[in-house]
């Protein structure tokens, strides 16, 4: 039965595509080569405007074709795939985001930070921060996270060290080279946390327009 109904609704395609033809082609010689074959239904394109041109990839010259019909159904389904990849990331934004400010907040709580006047708004806020961070990050249509990814990823370079060929030259250059990598581990904790500083302040900027461009334009990943 779905064979049967795969068949006819071919057949009428055909039939469809052959009509048009005839009527769109029939003061000129009613033989002409089609332009091109459709990767998709396989059917022959007759019409310049029905022919979709694509290429396998940005370098190469190798082109395949889409019929019209082929190309809006694809480019339907692609937009139905990104709308519920988008939905997915809210979903889990939501519940992640959600999350990491519950323990953040209880963490608050558990510090006394409440008990301070001059605190409360840092106990209230954090929280949020690390809600729109979290959500940045997972909705990842935004550039939050390379943000982050950037400044922790900044290297400090270490200056090198000049030393005699003595014992104690030696031990001068062993004690300062583990002094130097115990540095530059520091530094790059304090980069990290610098990092996510910037980012929790930053995300929620740009928290409302990630959600609305999810929404919205769930096809658009940067
Ligand atoms: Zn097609």
């Amino acid at each position: 039965m779905p064979a049967d109904g795969k068949l006819k609704g071919k057949r009428e395609v055909f039939t469809m595509a052959n009509e048009e033809n005839q009527t769109q082609a029939a003061p000129q010689t009613p033989q002409t080569p089609p332009l091109g074959i459709c990767e998709r239904c396989k059917n022959p394109i007759y019409r310049k405007e029905d022919l979709v041109i694509h290429h396998y990839n940005l370098r190469s010259s190798r082109q395949y074709y889409h019929c019209a019909q082929c190309e809006a159904k694809m480019k339907e389904e692609n937009a139905r795939q990104a709308a519920a990849t988008a939905a997915k990331r809210r979903m889990w934004s939501y519940i992640l985001g959600g999350l990491g400010a519950a323990v953040v907040l209880a963490i608050m709580i558990a510090t006394g930070i409440f008990k301070t006047p001059s605190l409360i708004a840092v106990g209230v806020v954090t929280p949020i921060l690390t809600f729109t961070l979290i959500s940045c990050l997972l909705l990842s249509n935004n550039f939050v996270g390379d943000l982050i990814v950037g400044i922790a990823s900044r290297s400090i370079r270490m200056p090198g060290v000049i030393f005699g060929l003595s014992l104690d030259g030696i031990v001068w250059f062993l004690t300062v080279k583990l002094g130097l990598l115990v540095l530059s581990i520091l530094i790059s904790i304090a980069l990290l946390l610098l990092a996510v500083a910037v980012g929790l302040v930053v995300s929620v900027f740009v928290y409302p327009f990630a959600l609305v461009k999810s929404i919205k334009h769930p096809d658009d990943d940067n």
